[in-house]
């Protein structure tokens, strides 16, 4: 490619390209400000880096989650159905039992999804309780009988004893998200807990040396400086894996009826985040089908190499049969 085509402010993402190097917060910000013509551009850049630094082993991240306790949660977070505070018409249920979980595992061995998360609601746990131990008996018996299935867990703030006893069972990744920049998460997203609890969770999980998936959310209100910050904060926390999700305003949570972030910015924040992050998994989550659309494809040529398959905690996505062929189309570009 000829630099001297290049608009100046995309210079340093062809700068990544070349040498791999991460983009620099201010060089960030530049790209944050290319006007919406120059964004397919910047794309095409970012994609390019995805296919020269993150395709490794797994050219496409899949993964599905079974939400395995719902709802009646104490923690006030402005965008979940889940949230106890909000009034979102959701099923409730305590933690399911072994056979339900192994049945959706087994679901995803057979969809050819690599990647199955177990979730529950809640704040986390700090201590080792009876709860807790039957969710690491589900890990140990779907690493027993499902070999070939990476195992991860979503199970909010964790104390010490918890993330030492997830390392024990060897699990893929562990996910826990700040969401937004660390600075606007009282305001943005909730204010009974802090980031700093879940920031404390992260550097737990790597001192046990487990893998972490971490990301965030947009559409909550954030400025695209936050989410520089987000993405910069992501950098610093050394996480492997990053799910980036657009809102999907649900009724009766305080965020229903948000205005949509538009694609432009969207497109240009996977492309960042990949420019920032060279060689991670950056996975696209939540929003994908119900708010992108037309566009998710674009979004998946924007430096993305995985995605969240198969439907969300209390949001259906798409049938995991039409994602594998939207996967094969996507694969044609690479
Ligand atoms: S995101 Fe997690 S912690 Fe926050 S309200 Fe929902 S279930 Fe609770």
């Amino acid at each position: 490619m000829d630099t001297k085509t290049l608009h100046p402010q995309i210079t340093a993402a062809y700068r990544v390209l070349e040498t791999g190097e991460p983009i620099s917060r201010a060089e960030a910000a530049l790209l944050a400000d290319l006007p919406g013509e120059l964004a397919l551009d910047l794309a095409a850049l970012a994609n390019k880096v995805k296919n020269r630094y993150a395709s490794g082993t797994e050219s496409l991240h899949t993964c599905s989650i079974m939400n395995a306790k719902s709802g009646v949660c104490g923690e006030n977070c402005k965008f979940c159905a889940q949230s106890r505070h909000n009034r979102a018409d959701i099923e409730v249920y305590d933690l399911v039992d072994e056979e339900s979980v192994l049945i959706e595992a087994r679901n995803c061995i057979t969809e050819g999804v690599s990647h199955f998360g177990i979730v529950t609601s809640g704040y986390g746990y700090k201590k080792i309780t009876p709860e807790f131990q039957r969710v690491l008996a589900m890990i140990e018996r779907l690493h027993a009988d499902l070999p070939d299935l990476h195992v991860c867990a979503s199970l909010g703030i964790l104390g010490e004893e918890p993330a030492a006893a997830l390392a024990a069972q060897g699990i893929a990744h562990y996910n826990i998200n700040i969401q937004v920049a660390p600075d606007r998460y009282h305001d943005l997203i909730a204010d009974t807990h802090t980031v700093e609890d879940r920031i404390k969770t992260i550097k737990l999980l790597r001192k046990n040396n487990i893998s972490v998936c971490c990301g965030g959310i947009m559409g909550v209100g954030e400025s695209m400086q936050d989410r520089i910050d987000m993405i910069f904060t992501l950098q610093e926390l050394d996480v492997s894996v990053i799910p980036l999700n657009v809102l999907v305003p649900i009724n009766g949570t305080p965020l229903e009826g948000s205005e949509p972030v538009s694609v432009a910015d969207i497109v240009k924040t996977f492309a960042i985040c990949r420019l920032a992050h060279p060689d991670k998994i950056i996975k696209f989550a939540a929003g994908r089908e119900t708010i992108m659309k037309d566009f998710q494809g674009l979004l998946m040529l924007s430096g993305a190499n995985g995605y969240l398959t198969g439907g969300y905690l209390t949001t259906r996505g798409r049938d995991v049969a039409d994602d594998r062929r939207f996967a094969s189309q996507i694969a044609s570009f690479n």
